[in-house]
């Protein structure tokens, strides 16, 4: 096992083959002051984990117009408890994933990178393993999948909105400029399609479908829900520039 100080791999780019394992031994410092975005699918399996509707839940839990766990005055995480993590089986992908960062990029595919640790964290550090393994040990994949789809989904979205960007290939990128100033800026008020609940339920009535429970199949509903949206608006006549 190596320790810190790390030195060189916050600027190492990881791939699922490279060499990487971590062991968390539950000091939780990894638990404060950080931002942890969230997606519809991860709010739905959260609300699902309090008992509570998705509405309920990013009225409670979050902040930055619904996209980031609400934090405590000390910084902590909203779900940091005195045994750890108290929605450890439904927590969202960036505290699965921790301690690396996952990037997409339309030039470069996928990779990872080791985000730099808290000081005096506990983590142990290793190399017995790979990138890959550690993702399928933290059941990363399902998170994976639902952020890629939904990016893509975002990605829709804005060209139907902003139809003459439509053939910029830069698009994502622009997207995810418009998520960070939405997580950041916090007086942002929520928009109505992140609720999966009440787009489902509306979809659901209008489709004559009975409303799922499972996050999974609310998340491929919701993504429906906003694709004939799309449709829609792509549908309508074409602004004159
Ligand atoms: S959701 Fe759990 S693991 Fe993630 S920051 Fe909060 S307490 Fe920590």
């Amino acid at each position: 096992m190596r320790n810190l100080p790390i030195v060189r791999s916050q600027e190492t780019r990881y791939t699922r083959d490279s060499a990487f394992s971590y062991t968390c031994h539950a000091c939780s410092r990894c638990c404060h002051d950080k931002i942890i975005h969230l997606n519809p699918y991860e709010v739905a399996r959260l609300a699902q984990n309090r008992g509570i509707g998705t509405t309920e839940f990013l009225s409670q839990y979050t902040d930055a117009a619904g996209t980031a766990l609400k934090r405590v005055e000390v910084g902590a995480c909203i779900f940091l408890t005195e045994n750890g993590c108290g929605v450890h089986a439904d927590r969202p992908l960036v505290c699965r994933i921790y301690p690396l960062g996952r990037h997409v990029t339309a030039q470069d595919g996928e990779w990872f990178a080791e985000l730099e640790p808290h000081p005096h964290t506990e983590g142990a550090y290793g190399t017995a393993g790979t990138v890959g393994e550690y993702l399928h040990d933290q059941d990363a994949q399902p998170y994976i999948e639902a952020v890629d789809r939904y990016l893509d989904l975002l990605g829709k979205m804005a060209v139907a909105l902003r139809r003459d960007l439509e053939h910029n290939t830069n698009i994502r990128t622009e997207v995810e400029q418009a998520i960070d100033r939405l997580m950041t800026d916090h007086q942002a008020p929520m928009p109505v399609w992140l609720d999966v609940d009440a787009v489902i339920t509306q979809y659901c009535a209008e489709q004559r479908l009975d409303v799922p429970t499972d996050p999974s199949v609310k998340m491929d509903l919701h993504m429906r829900a906003i694709e004939g949206w799309i449709e829609v608006v792509n549908s309508q006549p074409r602004r004159v520039q």
